[in-house]
């Protein structure tokens, strides 16, 4: 605290992201990123954007994205003016909030949720109700009907894993028609259904994705919004009175490149579900109840043995998962899914600290 501070920043609660330690060779579960790397079409677009002196990057980039976002919107079906682009979707999600969530009905989001959606909301003074999860943490649409302000919810649920089916959203979406409601996508090609197909047709549904999580590159900050131009232009109206510039040239034509491998994309996303589905059988026979996951990570917890224990005895191995001390979720771990390999040396301590008495 110093008097130097302004009003907010003394009450600010500022997020705390998932640790990144400085080791050689740490197994790291812990903040959802893909095991994988990106498409291999990335290192060469990189290098080709930079040339042989880095000519390119004594001018500015692209303030709007354009080449970018054509050809996300291409692969979405959407017209450019529907894509909205932001140095990842943190960056986009703080727009949203101050662009479209700040009205006199409290916005409503689920009491488990992105934990960087209370921390915005008192960044940009967004009042907020924050709505309970049913008791197996399912998202309970009657919650989120009678047109009672702006909605945020990931699908599928962080930490949770839960993903609702496009009917409920579509239910949610449909019941809102004042307010916006805004879907956070950022897990969804890891199971969960999509609501892009929806934003034709309503003109209060913004989606935000990420090019953190199934494409590969958390390390480069690439994340969108997707829905009416309208709600595209107020994001961009807050982006001009922000950063003009927000995704560097580099940035910007590595997701391109991303988006156009969907071969790779694809593979990569179902060799990341094979491995889920594995590491929960895993996990189930050592006693743990795993949340069903539509995402590339588990919501998992053990009926005897305490989680900050064993999250704590997991990092004495370099092995790094999740805790969150949080009510109703504190006996919970969230384990991000690696490769086979790396699943593997999880359940293998998790077996070691579980069964050795
Ligand atoms: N939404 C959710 C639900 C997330 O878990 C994350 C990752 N922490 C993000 C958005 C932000 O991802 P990024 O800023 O890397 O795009």
């Amino acid at each position: 605290m110093s008097r130097y501070w302004s009003d907010i920043v003394q009450k600010l609660v500022p997020y705390v992201p998932g640790e990144q330690p400085a080791l050689a060779h740490p197994l790291k579960l812990n903040t959802n990123e893909n095991p994988y790397p990106p498409s291999p079409r990335v290192a060469q677009a990189i290098a080709g954007e930079l040339g042989e002196a880095g000519e390119t990057l004594r001018r500015y980039p692209d303030p709007l994205a354009r080449r970018l976002r054509e050809t996300v919107a291409a692969h979405h079906g959407l017209k450019p003016e529907q894509v909205f682009a932001g140095n990842g979707s943190d960056e986009v999600l703080a727009h949203v909030f101050q662009a479209l969530l700040k009205h006199d009905k409290p916005l409503r989001f689920p009491d488990i949720t992105y934990s960087f959606y209370p921390t915005y909301a008192r960044l940009y003074d967004v009042r907020y109700e924050a709505v309970p999860l049913a008791d197996d943490f399912s998202i309970e649409v009657d919650n989120y009907l009678g047109d009672a302000g702006c909605v945020l919810f990931p699908n599928p649920n962080a930490p949770t894993g839960r993903a609702l089916p496009l009917a409920d959203i579509e239910r949610i979406v449909a019941a809102n028609p004042s307010s916006a409601v805004v879907v956070d996508e950022a897990y969804v090609d890891f199971g969960a259904q999509s609501a892009i197909s929806l934003i034709d047709r309503y003109p209060n549904l913004l989606v935000v994705h990420t090019a953190s999580k199934a494409r590969s590159l958390a390390g480069m900050r690439v994340g969108f919004a997707f829905g009416h131009a309208s709600l595209v232009e107020a994001l961009n109206r807050v982006k001009d009175s922000f950063n003009s510039y927000p995704l560097d040239r580099l940035a910007q034509v590595a997701a391109q490149a991303a988006y156009e491998d969907d071969a790779y994309f694809r593979a990569t996303c179902e060799r990341v579900i094979a491995s889920r589905e594995r590491m929960t059988q895993a996990l189930s026979s050592l006693g743990f109840e795993v949340v069903p996951s539509a995402a590339n990570f588990i919501f998992a917890r053990h009926p005897v043995h305490d989680a900050a224990t064993l999250a704590a005895r997991l990092k004495d191995r370099e092995i790094f998962v999740r805790h969150f001390k949080q009510p109703r979720i504190d006996r919970h771990l969230r384990i991000t899914v690696g490769t086979d390999g790396e699943c593997d040396a999880l359940v293998e301590a998790m077996r070691e600290l579980t069964t050795t008495p």
